[in-house]
Parts: C-alpha cells; sequence; structure tokens
C-alpha cells in the first residue's frame, strides 16, 4: 500500500474551476512525481456550479489511492474547504494551494525544502504579484491594517494561500472549531518556528475570482475580529476622546453664553459636528455589530459546513479489510 502513510498532503479548495482543473493535476502531480516523497491530495468541492464536480469525479478515478474529494453540500468558503480537507489529511507535512494555478505548483518542493529544515509553519509571499490594480490596493491596505491591528500575526502576505503547515498545527486549528477563520492567521497563533519563502505569482489564465470586492472586505473583517479586540478598543478610545471634546466645548459655550450673551447663528457648523458625531456612532455600532454577529454564528453552534459525499477509495479498501466500521470519517 503505497499512499497508506503518505508524508505530503496538499489541500486544494475548488470552487468553479472547471478550466483549471484538468491543468492543477498535470502540473501538480508532475512536481510531486519528481519529488519523489509519497503524497496525497485532498481536493474540496466547495458548492462549485459548473464542470468542477465531474472532473473531479474523474481525477480521483484516476489515482483512487492518492486523491480524495470532499464534495460539500453548498458554498461554505475557501477556508472552510481547507479545514474539510485539514481533519482528513494523513500526511506529516501538509500544503495549501489554490485549484487556480495562480500559485504554480512548481513550488511547492521549496515549502517542502523548509519544512524538513524544521519550520511548523512555512508561509508563501507572492513575488511580482499578478492581480488587478484594485486587488493590489485592497491587499496593500489590508496588510498594513492588519500589521497595526494584529501585530502578533506577522506574515508578509496575508492573501497567498500557498502555505505549509507541519500535522501538528493542523491538528491544532482543526480543534479550534471556529465558526469564521482565516487559516493563515491561525496557524500563526499556534506556530512556534514559522518561517516565509518567495513564491512565484500567475494570473488567472482561465475562470473567474471568486473574489468580489465585498467578499473581499468580509474576509477582512473575518482576520481582524478573529484575531484582535483592538477595533473595539480603538472605538472606546475615540468615544473617550470625542467626549473629552464635547465637554470642553460645552464649558467654552458656558462660558461665551456668560460674556457673549445669547446667539443662535452656527446652525450648520452644529449640523456638520453632530453628522460627525453621528458617523462615529454608527461606525462603532458597526464594529461591535461585527463581533456580535459572529458570536451569534458561534453560539448557534450550526455545523461550519456540511459534508454530501466523500471519494475515498484509500479508506473504503481499508474499512473492508477490516470488520469494524469507522463512522467517525464518514460523519460530516
Ligand atoms: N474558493 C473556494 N470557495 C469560495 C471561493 C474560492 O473554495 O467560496 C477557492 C477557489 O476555487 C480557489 C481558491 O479558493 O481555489 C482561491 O479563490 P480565488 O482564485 O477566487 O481567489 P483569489 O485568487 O482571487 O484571491
Ligand atoms: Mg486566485
Amino acid at each position: 500500500m503505497p499512499n497508506e502513510n503518505p508524508l505530503i498532503s496538499v489541500v486544494i479548495p475548488v470552487h468553479n474551476e472547471e478550466e483549471n482543473l484538468e491543468r492543477l493535476y498535470t502540473r501538480l502531480t508532475t512536481t510531486m512525481d519528481e519529488l519523489g516523497k509519497p503524497y496525497e491530495i485532498i481536493f474540496t468541492n466547495d458548492g462549485s456550479k459548473d464542470r468542477s464536480e465531474a472532473i473531479l469525479q474523474k481525477l480521483h478515478e484516476q489515482r483512487p489511492q492518492q486523491i480524495r474529494v470532499i464534495h460539500f453540500n453548498g458554498n461554505f468558503g475557501q477556508h472552510m474547504a481547507i479545514m474539510a480537507g485539514f481533519a482528513r489529511v494523513r500526511g506529516k507535512y501538509i500544503v495549501t494551494l489554490d485549484a487556480d494555478l495562480q500559485n504554480p505548483p512548481e513550488e511547492i518542493p521549496k515549502l517542502i525544502e523548509k519544512m524538513e529544515a524544521g519550520h511548523d509553519v512555512v508561509g508563501g509571499y507572492r513575488q511580482d504579484r499578478q492581480d488587478r490594480w484594485w486587488r493590489l490596493f485592497v491587499s496593500k491596505t489590508h496588510n498594513i491594517i492588519r500589521a497595526k491591528i494584529a501585530p502578533s500575526l506577522n506574515m508578509k502576505d496575508q492573501g497567498c494561500m500557498l502555505r505549509a503547515y507541519s500535522r501538528r498545527i493542523v491538528d491544532l486549528m482543526v480543534a479550534s472549531e471556529e465558526a469564521t477563520t482565516f487559516i493563515p492567521a491561525l496557524a500563526l497563533t499556534y506556530a512556534t518556528n514559522p518561517a516565509e519563502v518567495g513564491v512565484a505569482h500567475e494570473a488567472r489564465e482561465a475562470g473567474e475570482s471568486s473574489y468580489n470586492f465585498y467578499k473581499l472586505v468580509r474576509y477582512n473583517f473575518d482576520l481582524v475580529t478573529g484575531f484582535s479586540l483592538v477595533p473595539l478598543q480603538m472605538f472606546t478610545m475615540i468615544g473617550m476622546v470625542v467626549s473629552l471634546l464635547s465637554t470642553l466645548f460645552v464649558v467654552f459655550l458656558f462660558i461665551r453664553r456668560i460674556v457673549v450673551g445669547p446667539e443662535a447663528a452656527g446652525l450648520f457648523t452644529l449640523f456638520a459636528i453632530l453628522f460627525f458625531l453621528i458617523g462615529i456612532v454608527l461606525m462603532g455600532l458597526g464594529i461591535t455589530g461585527e463581533y456580535i454577529g459572529r458570536i451569534y454564528q458561534e453560539v448557534r453552534k450550526r455545523p461550519r459546513f456540511v459534508i454530501r459525499e466523500v471519494l475515498d477509495k484509500a479508506h473504503e479498501d481499508h474499512a473492508a479489510n477490516t470488520t469494524s466500521t469507522t463512522s467517525e470519517e464518514t460523519a460530516a
């Protein structure tokens, strides 16, 4: 049984990637075969609406012992798709990779080399990134904000998913069971010896990015709220400063009332100040709401993702050979 104990597990989330999967398969298996270490590939089909499901079925049939597929019951997001893969890995080193070939699979050996050197988390950062200008802008801004708000999450490129983790880190991440999460950040909170390597980045050749501006912002809220309370504290701070300033203003107006007498002008200044304050209050409500919404998700305790089907030949064989049934693996 060559793949009973793979050394490397490659975990790939898939959402409408019909045009990329076959090329990914070829390039990935070529690289990994050349590397010459036992490996497995786990695809999570995150509710694709195109032919991805059929293609994944075919890929699984080509290498049933080596390629496993998890079909989600709907779209639960990239990070949940990776988590589902994480829960089933058998390797010692776990690599995550995007399905759209923006992260070249040929860079995986670089990550493995670092892992073998003893690092427990190896993050890739995209050199010469090939994305639309607004994506670069959003990423840059978020990187700066993240560095300020959560300085302990020290990474060059939070959006790069070409990363490697030790099994211990992956098991810890799976055990965390967070309803919303951001895998590279979660890994760093558990890492003892992280490292980073530069990796190439390619433009998306086929298909569309699953992220629009709104989805991206939501993801970055997950990162910020999931790993830091600084936004709430900042808001408290702003509140205190504004209260202090208003108190001084009231004192000033009171003295003016005595010195100058009654005045009625300055109505628009009053409005301007009022709108500014209302803006701050709304922002604070929003920030608080972001946290409360996530607390709500957490306490409802619904499953983070629902699995419809798992294509797992290796495990089926294993189960057929042993008389005892392991229901745990098949439960969602
Ligand atoms: N993805 C996913 N579920 C989603 C969105 C994306 O599994 O809801 C996968 C997608 O198939 C790809 C990876 O996550 O493998 C990164 O997505 P994408 O290329 O759309 O993001 P970008 O590179 O634009 O950040
Ligand atoms: Mg992409």
